[in-house]
């Protein structure tokens, strides 16, 4: 039975909370929605439209703050104050973003180049999960006051890649703004639920979702049997996105009208309100075939033919993507049986042509995709809400679980990557003679050594009967349940004693832990980073390789002999560093090669804007 509260400052009688929100907290725009006699909705306000939240918080000179559509208006005149895309800072140290800060109207803390970005507003630093905290917030009063209702439960969506310390920033950054964070689910789970896919207990289905939102592009390949979901692979891009295609655009601009990049990087708001025309520029032609306007003296006109041929490079190169995870998946083109689209790219007529060539089938559009992953989070709430029996979610565990072994080296039982739930076992023995006790510390983490993974919990395993060294069979059982917790046990086969400890390894934190995991996970991160980094930059180094081959192909009646060995020469350096341990050599070779190639890209480019205003086919050439 509901309960009524009486809020006493305003006097308002609010209905206790029995509802559990879904949440998409998004790069560019984030929302919530709840189930409505059986169907989720999107929060609506008073005059029936989408209560789409931008992910922008504004901080006033009183220290106040604006968060959503008040605060993109503040993009335009105060940016150095206004925080857009912090979802790209969640757990991302400096270095990681050296490359795009520049395109950030706001101060990213430059304080130690590994540790974790802060920004800097006036003379108060932030973290992201505080940034994330303010948008939290927001949504929580939106629908509070939407529904004349207390919200207090939520599901939060995050990016299927997203690991552990990343999830943990997100359920921190719910936590913080005074809600209770039920589960944390996968993006592309919860489009699919949106849909109903996987709602009817039927064969097995493959799914592929292919999410271009603001800022990242992810495409997951889903299993789902029986009402379970699997998450089969995920690939993606950090740093691709709407941004991006915002960017393709005032790259264009700037060139055709003869303009310095440089102008609009030192004057701030020049730069934000060039975004904001390349933007609408975007959206305008997802309906018509052309968008004119002027600003600065410079003409910002494109045709839809023009901007289609532009941004096929971007396509092409979430295309690969799509390929890499089929084959992670270990399955081609014609297992997928459905394709979802997300994110708010995905409305750009370009986009899902080509996506449906490629998958080779009509796509599941019909709902706007900027709230299908919001819908879905909802759907999961009411499963969680037990309104849907039977339903059972799996995710992937984003991090291996082990134990430490001798030397203070990590050896993963469970790896990374796995199904939950999830069971493995593995013997071991003892080191001395006579030896009674046995310690299992359990680790969770990529890292070799211990000392550089997160800790879980430790138990001693007590009363192993007196035997020589080696002979006793000590077998360790990892078992993770569908809600992400995991039991470990450790067993002496030839005795039987038994000892046994449950950690909540994903979901769930007790208040008093709170503090000590924010600390651990920031810690972690910091860890996990460093190869992290060094797989991105290889991911890269890799993209680049293959763009400069296309670029040598492209272009070889535009480029002199000269030019062509030294870029071939440059690309082989960058693929021998590839191999190595080293993030800085490869980001290195990748500068040597951007830095030589860079003029030689824009005579190419000048040659085809020529050509594209002469009216010849670029994709011709
Ligand atoms: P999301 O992160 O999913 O909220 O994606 C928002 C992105 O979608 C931003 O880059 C928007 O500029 C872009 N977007 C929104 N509407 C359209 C549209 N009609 N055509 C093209 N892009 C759009």
């Amino acid at each position: 039975m509901a309960k009524i509260s009486i809020n006493l400052k305003d006097g308002t009688a609010k209905k206790e909370d029995t509802l559990i929100v879904g949440i998409d907290l998004g790069t560019t725009n984030s929302l919530v929605a709840y189930m409505n006699d059986g169907k989720p909705v999107a929060v609506k306000n008073k005059k029936n439209q989408n209560t789409l939240v931008p992910s922008i918080i504004h901080f006033l000179p009183n220290g106040q703050k604006l968060v959503g559509n008040d605060a993109r208006e503040k993009l335009r005149t105060d940016p150095a104050n206004t925080i857009y895309s912090v979802k790209r800072l969640m757990g991302k140290s400096y270095n990681d973003l050296s490359a795009v800060s520049e395109y950030l109207g706001y101060e990213v803390l430059d304080d130690d180049t590994e540790s974790l970005v802060k920004i800097r507003v006036g003379d108060t630093f932030y973290t992201p999960v505080e940034l994330s905290a303010n948008i939290l917030s927001a949504l929580k009063n939106t629908v509070e006051s939407a529904l004349n209702q207390a919200v207090s439960k939520a599901v939060i969506t995050v990016p299927a890649y997203f690991n552990d310390a990343q999830r943990q920033a997100t359920r921190d950054a719910g936590k913080l703004a005074g809600l209770e964070v039920l589960r944390i689910v996968n993006e592309p789970t919860a489009a699919s639920l949106a849909y109903g896919l996987g709602l009817e207990e039927e064969e097995a289905k493959l799914i592929a979702v292919y999410d271009l939102g603001g800022g990242t592009f992810d495409i997951s390949i889903l299993q789902i049997h029986d009402g379970i979901f699997e998450v089969l692979s995920t690939n993606g891009d950090t740093f691709l996105g709407g941004d991006d295609i915002d960017r393709l655009l005032i790259d264009y601009w700037l060139k055709i009208n003869g303009r310095d990049q440089q102008d609009f990087i030192v004057d701030k708001k020049k730069g934000q309100e060039l975004r904001l025309i390349a933007e609408r520029a975007k959206k305008t032609l997802s309906s018509q075939l052309l968008f004119k306007e002027r600003y600065d003296g410079m003409n910002c006109q494109i045709a839809r033919e023009v901007f289609d041929q532009l941004i096929e490079p971007l396509i092409n190169r979430t295309l690969d993507k799509c390929k890499s995870a089929l084959k992670d998946a270990g399955k081609t083109i014609s297992d997928i049986q459905h394709v979802v689209m997300v994110g708010g790219s995905t409305r750009i007529p370009h986009i899902k042509e080509s996506v449906s060539n490629f998958f080779q089938q009509p796509l599941f559009d019909e709902l706007n995709p900027d709230e299908v992953v919001a819908l879905g989070a909802a759907v999961q709430a009411d499963i969680l809400a037990g309104n849907q029996k039977g339903m059972l979610l799996l995710d992937i565990t984003p991090l291996s679980l082990g134990i430490e072994t001798v030397g203070g080296l990590m050896d993963a039982i469970i790896p990374r990557n796995s199904k939950v739930p999830s069971r493995a076992a593995r013997q071991y023995t003892t080191s001395v003679d006579g030896q009674v006790n046995l310690k299992v510390a359990v680790y969770q983490g990529e890292r070799d050594q211990i000392a550089n993974n997160r800790k879980l919990g430790e138990f001693i395993l007590k009363g192993i009967p007196p035997m020589p060294a080696g002979l006793p069979k000590i077998e360790i059982i990892f078992a993770i349940d569908a809600d992400g917790i995991l039991r470990v046990t450790a067993r002496e086969l030839r005795s039987g004693v038994e000892q046994e400890i449950e950690i909540k390894s994903q979901y769930g934190i007790s208040e008093e832990d709170m503090a000590k995991m924010l600390m651990d996970s920031i810690t972690n991160a910091e860890a996990d980073l460093k190869i992290r980094s060094l797989l991105e930059a290889r991911n890269e180094a890799n993209n680049v390789v293959l763009a400069t081959q296309k670029f040598l192909e492209q272009n070889d009646q535009i480029l002199s002999d000269d030019e062509k060995n030294k870029t071939r020469a440059l690309a082989e350096s960058l693929k021998a560093s590839i191999n190595g341990e080293d993030k800085d050599l490869i980001n290195k070779a990748m500068a040597d090669l951007n830095d030589y190639t860079t003029p030689i890209a824009h005579r190419a480019m000048d040659v085809h804007v020529a050509d594209a205003m002469r009216g010849t086919n670029l994709k011709d050439k």
